[in-house]
Parts: structure tokens; C-alpha cells; sequence
């Protein structure tokens, strides 16, 4: 079970009468969910003190309690630092990306590739694990794949020698940012570390991240804490939070690092990757969801620009019909639905149900469609025309070979999301999550 699953399901269990008895309970619920999600036990002692300092300094109550836990889970999840990726002031931008073996440093040196190509960035990514075997073809298929520069030599042994070579001919070429894929170890030892090292001091690095594994608890906290005792870490990548990821390492990893968390994977693929953003976290732990992440993952497919002006429209609800289809065929560049829904407040469960949905082949997706195609283009730009004239309903019905009653349906479907949409776009945080726990 998710954190975000049992938080849910702890928070709708609370019931207060305005007194201590009922924030005791809370408090017990809280507990036995962040406990379960394997946040580690001083980690929830204090974030319980501060939430019960705080709810009662505002007055016991629901409110007061919920607005507590958001405070302190994301004051938890910040640590001082960089957010994002930060680009050096003089390129190229050198990162190392580090990590013990299987934690999906390779895989994520491509997503941050990916990642950057789609903000217009020249980027170089370079095979420096020597180790694993098949490690460099591994990563030379991942840059094909998204269509990024690579740098490797076969049969070298020295990471140092690529290392050097990478960054000379990166300086020569202009590139913006150079991702730098090292070898990692099933545990750690003296020669991964003394390795490390000398990597380290040839790349001269802006960024070194350490990619942890969101599926080992506690164990990745501790392994964070050594790398960044013996090589120097400047941010967190953590993988696998998807899936069965119970989402308490996050909070143990931020408390106890003292490093920021940068990103996050969420997938196999290449787009499932984000910016890490506390707020967010916090929210969709809870259980509220996350427009903006959905926003944002939409812009690395489609470009910016187009991005804000729709969620301007949505913000005044006026998506439409045209925007819709530019949506759908967005979509489906992107990685799995599944991830995107999830980010939709209060979908949360509907995304456990859903595997892929397949959008080429959706028979929903399918009808849609027709009934876009049948309208005008003056009707696709304002849908309110549609809704309330019967006749245009049954042009459009008979265009798209629908009933009429689908038509409805459908039109009353994209109505409500259209609505739901703005409402989210709208006003943002506490409130909304406040109202859908309700
Ligand atoms: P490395 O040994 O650290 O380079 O790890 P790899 O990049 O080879 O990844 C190990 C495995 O984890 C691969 O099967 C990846 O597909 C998988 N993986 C990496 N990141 C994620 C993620 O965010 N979510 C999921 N579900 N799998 C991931
Ligand atoms: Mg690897």
C-alpha cells in the first residue's frame, strides 16, 4: 500500500469534536500510515510533535490538523538547495550521475537527456560504467532511442580516460550538458568509492546526483548518507516511485540527508521523469493530487507556450473541443496514462485500475473523435453552442454515426471535466484538497 493510498484512508477516518481525544486519534492514525510506508520512526516522531503543536496553536479541528500536516510534510521534504536542474553559468553543465548498481542511474541518465533535449539543450551523455557488462551498449541504445548525442570506447578500462575524452570533445563541440553515467556496486565498497573519486576529480562536475532506489526504504537512506559523506553530493534522483514505491523514503531521505531531492522516476520510460516540487509531493501524498506536475509533463511534449495558453483556458474554462484533440494526440507521446492520471486529484484510484489504456484503440477515445470530426469548426472552438441546440446535437450524432444519446453523454462528460478542470486550475492547495476529502 502507497503512503499516498493510506493517508487517504487515515485522513477520511478522522472525525473531530474540537478536543484532544479526537486529535489524539488523528495523531494515531497518521502515525500508523507513515509507519507503514516506511518513513523512518524519528522522522514521524517529529513531524507528529509539530503537526499537534501546531493544530493546537490554531485551534483543534479538522482544518487546523490537515493544514498542520501540509505545513510540516513539505517544510520535511525541503531541503536547502537547487531545485530542478540548474544549469552552470559557463557550459557545459557536467553531471554525475551516481549511484549503486540497479538504481537506475543509466536509465535516468537518458530521462534527464530526454528531459533537457526537449527544452532545446545540446546534450552529450557518456558511458563511464565500465563494470557492469553490457552497461555502455545499454546506454548507446537509451541515446538512439531519444535521439541524443553518446560518447563511449569500447574496450577502455579506465573511466577516468572517457571521462576526459568526453569533456574535451564536449568543449570542442559547444554542447550544453554533458551527463556523465558511472559504474555502481550491489553494496558499497572501498573500490566503487576510490573509483568515485577519481571520476569525480577528472569531471570536475556543477552537479553531482545520487539515484536512489525508492523500493529500498531505508537502505537508500543510508547509502545516500555515505556517498554523500565520502564523494560530496549536491542532489537526490529517486526512482521507482511509481508502482509499489510506498512513498515514505522520500521524507525519510529529505529529513535525514540534509540534500535536496531533484527529481523523481516514475517509470520505465523515457518521459517518466519530474522536477521534484515539495508542495506537490505533499499534496498528492495526501491525496489531492497535482495539476501542476500534469502541466508541466505536458510541456516537455508539447512547447511551453502552448502549455500556458491551455492551462489559461482551462483556468477560465473555456478548453475546448480543438484543444482537446491537441491534447489527446499529445498524450500520447507522453509515457503511461496511468502516471498522468494519478496526478489528477482524487483519481488516485481510478489509476490503480487503469493499466495502459491504449488511446489509439480506446472505443470512448474512438467516438470522441467522430464527434469531433462532425462538428464545425466555430462548434469545436465553443462547445456551449453544441449543448444547447438540439439540431446541431443531431448533425453531429449523425455525422459521427453516434446516437444521440451518446452524444449527450459525451458532451455532459466533457462538460464536467471542463469544470473540474477549472475548478483545480483555479484555486490551487488546501482549499481543494480540503473540499474533496469532504
Ligand atoms: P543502473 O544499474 O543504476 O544503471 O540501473 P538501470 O538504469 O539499468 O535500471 C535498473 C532497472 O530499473 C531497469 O529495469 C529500469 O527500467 C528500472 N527503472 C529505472 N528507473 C525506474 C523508475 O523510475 N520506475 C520504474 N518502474 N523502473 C525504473
Ligand atoms: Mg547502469
Amino acid at each position: 500500500e502507497t503512503l499516498s493510498n493510506s493517508f487517504s484512508s487515515a485522513l477520511k477516518k478522522i472525525r473531530f469534536k474540537d478536543d484532544e481525544k479526537a486529535l489524539k486519534k488523528a495523531l494515531a492514525e497518521l502515525k500508523k500510515s507513515l509507519l507503514k510506508a516506511d518513513v523512518h520512526h524519528k522522522v514521524v516522531k517529529e513531524l507528529l510533535q509539530r503537526v499537534e503543536l501546531d493544530t493546537k496553536a490554531a485551534g483543534i479541528g479538522r482544518d487546523s490538523f490537515l493544514k498542520a500536516l501540509q505545513k510540516n510534510l513539505t517544510q520535511i521534504l525541503t531541503a536547502p538547495g537547487k531545485q530542478g536542474f540548474v544549469y552552470a553559468s559557463k557550459p557545459p553543465t557536467v553531471v554525475l550521475m551516481t549511484g549503486l548498481q540497479g538504481s537506475g542511474k543509466t536509465t535516468t541518465t537518458g530521462k534527464l537527456a530526454n528531459y533537457l533535449k526537449l527544452r532545446g539543450k545540446k546534450v552529450l551523455v557518456v558511458a563511464a560504467d565500465l563494470q557492469r557488462l553490457a552497461a555502455v551498449e545499454q546506454l548507446r541504445q537509451i541515446a538512439q532511442q531519444i535521439d541524443v548525442d553518446f560518447f563511449g570506447e569500447e574496450d577502455e578500462k579506465d573511466p577516468v580516460k572517457v571521462v576526459n575524452d568526453a569533456l574535451k570533445l564536449a568543449r570542442e563541440k559547444l554542447y550544453d550538458v554533458v551527463l556523465i553515467d558511472t559504474a555502481g556496486r550491489l553494496a558499497i565498497d572501498e573500490a566503487l568509492m576510490e573509483e568515485l573519486k577519481r571520476v569525480k576529480e577528472a569531471a570536475n562536475p556543477d552537479e553531482v546526483f545520487y539515484v536512489a532506489d525508492s523500493l529500498t526504504g531505508q537502505d537508500a537512506v543510508r547509502s545516500a548518507a555515505k556517498f554523500n559523506e565520502d564523494i560530496g553530493i549536491t542532489g537526490v534522483i529517486l526512482t521507482k516511485y511509481d508502482g509499489d514505491s510506498k512513498g515514505g523514503v522520500a521524507i525519510s531521505l529529505a529529513h535525514q540527508i540534509g540534500v535536496p531531492l531533484r527529481f523523481i522516476g516514475t517509470g520505465e520510460k523515457m518521459p517518466d521523469l519530474e522536477v521534484f516540487i515539495p508542495e506537490r509531493i505533499t499534496n498528492r501524498l495526501m491525496g489531492a493530487g497535482d495539476i501542476e506536475s500534469l502541466a508541466e509533463k505536458t510541456a516537455a511534449v508539447i512547447d511551453e507556450k502552448q502549455a500556458k495558453k491551455i492551462s489559461k483556458k482551462i483556468a477560465k474554462g473555456k478548453f475546448n473541443f480543438e484543444d482537446f484533440l491537441e491534447q489527446l494526440e499529445s498524450m500520447k507521446k507522453m509515457g503511461s496514462l496511468k502516471n498522468l492520471i494519478s496526478m489528477i486529484p482524487g483519481m488516485g484510484n481510478m489509476a490503480k485500475a487503469i493499466k495502459d489504456l491504449d488511446l489509439e484503440n480506446s472505443k470512448e477515445i474512438k467516438k470522441i473523435k467522430a464527434m469531433i470530426n462532425s462538428m464545425t469548426p466555430k462548434e469545436r472552438k465553443d462547445p456551449d453552442l453544441i449543448l444547447k441546440n438540439n439540431s446541431r446535437k443531431r448533425r453531429i450524432a449523425q455525422g459521427a454515426g453516434l446516437s444521440q444519446q451518446e452524444v449527450n453523454k459525451i458532451l455532459k462528460q466533457f462538460n464536467n471535466a471542463a469544470k473540474f478542470a477549472k475548478k483545480f486550475a483555479g484555486k490551487k492547495g488546501m482549499q481543494d484538497m480540503q473540499n474533496l476529502m469532504k
